[in-house]
């Protein structure tokens, strides 16, 4: 951590409710707002664009905490790391439509091989910050290996409670990173319940998606990566793959942020919400001009990472994508998985099926004329592909015999 000088100056000034507005102070532990809502950090803006220069920010190493004087963390002991890498973007011009490029965002390339490293990584320093010892969380998978990895790393105990069909990997990745696991006959917000419930019990903290504040401060660092390998000028379309939507917020906030200080002065990007036909009750509030979700029933998909029926975060997902002109799209679990072989067989690009799920809606609202082939475009692939099933091999060669090489 030769990059992050152990005093700095940092420029949160408070707290604020999302939905309410009500302000909180910095430097202590909070979980939602009396309203019951996810609460989100402020800066002092125009202090930050006084202390530092984009120029300077380029000229530090390319990993997550060059972006520190957007970042919460008081003090640079408290940074619970694993190399947080600045993550690629891979053109694909074989998946791309007309002129307009599109690009992959690969994050699977942080530790624990998702984004959930991001917010993770700061939730867990900020719990070091402020004295927590122990933490819970449900989790469809990459959240909880990635909550196990920094609370081990940060020395705080952790619990971690999974839907049972939780992909086995994930589950096993959870335990050997440390955490305590359950898996539970129910889904995430049953999960949820679990820890809401236990906290008189077990005196841990709640670190639920958005039920604390700073795992959208570690997501955001998405959006203030992506304006800096963009040059300041982003693209015409985001499309992300939305359970709770803490990355869609993360990255809406940063732009904010960014457009406030001056850095960005071109229009924004349009936010697409990207869901599965099997849960999509952010697309049913966008289609029906509501501003809150209500609970999907029997969510299903094989995009485990996106099935969250119901997030609290709701309003702040969907503002952001109307703010931004964007909309919110579901995609079918076959359009799903043809789009994760299509990437891999014409790109060599292994996506996830949350990933996966980006590019199939590209393919499909380029059909439906919501996105235009000439828009530049960037897919968010959350996970490494390798974590999840993979079509089976079954051909194999005796190598006793004379191998027919005609046949292969
Ligand atoms: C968690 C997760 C998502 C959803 O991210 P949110 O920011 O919570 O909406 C998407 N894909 C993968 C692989 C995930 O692990």
């Amino acid at each position: 951590m030769n990059n992050i000088t152990a005093k700095r100056p940092t420029f949160v000034t408070h707290l604020e409710c999302g939905l309410e507005g009500d302000s909180y102070p910095a430097d202590q532990l909070h979980g939602l707002s009396k309203a019951g809502k996810p609460l989100v950090v402020r800066y002092d803006l125009p202090a930050i664009k006084a202390a530092v220069t984009k120029e300077e920010l380029a000229s530090r190493p390319a990993d997550m905490w060059r972006y520190r004087e957007f970042l919460p963390v008081r003090q640079a002991t408290n940074i619970v790391s694993l190399g947080e890498t600045v993550t690629p973007l891979i053109p694909v011009p074989k998946l791309q439509a007309g002129t307009g490029q599109l690009w992959v965002k690969d994050e699977g390339r942080l530790p624990t091989g998702s984004f959930k490293a991001r917010g993770i990584c700061m939730a867990i320093s900020m719990a070091k910050e402020l004295g927590v010892t122990k933490v819970a969380m449900p989790t469809n998978g990459n959240a909880g290996a990635a909550l196990a990895a920094y609370a081990t790393r940060g020395g705080i105990e952790s619990y971690v409670f999974c839907p049972d069909d939780t992909p086995e990997i994930n589950v096993r990745e959870i335990a050997a990173q440390g955490a305590k696991v359950w898996k539970v006959n129910g889904l995430i917000n049953d999960c949820g319940r679990i820890v809401g419930e236990g906290k008189e019990a077990m005196n841990w903290f709640d670190i639920s998606t958005l039920k604390e504040p700073y795992r959208i401060e570690g997501k955001k660092t998405m959006g203030l990566e992506l304006a800096d390998q963009f040059d300041w000028k982003l693209p015409d379309v985001i499309m992300y793959p939305t359970g709770g939507g803490t990355g869609l917020i993360g990255m809406w906030k940063a732009f904010q942020e960014l457009k406030e200080i001056g850095w960005i002065t071109d229009p924004l990007p349009r936010m697409v919400a990207v869901q599965a036909t099997g849960c999509a009750p952010i697309v049913k509030a966008y289609d029906a001009g509501e501003e809150h979700a209500p609970l999907w029933e029997n969510a299903h998909t094989v995009a485990s990472g996106i099935r969250v029926p119901a997030a609290i975060g709701d309003f702040l997902i969907l503002r952001a994508v109307r703010a931004s002109g964007g909309f919110a799209t579901a995609v079918t679990d076959d359009a799903i998985l043809a789009a994760q072989q299509e990437a891999a067989t014409s790109e060599g690009v292994l996506l996830c099926p949350e990933g996966a799920a980006t590019l199939a809606a590209y393919q499909q609202e380029l059909t439906s004329g919501r996105i235009n082939a000439n828009e530049s475009v960037v897919l968010f692939n959350c996970a490494t592909g390798l974590k999840y099933p993979m079509p089976e091999v079954t051909q194999t060669l005796d190598c006793t015999q004379p191998v027919d090489y005609s046949r292969l």
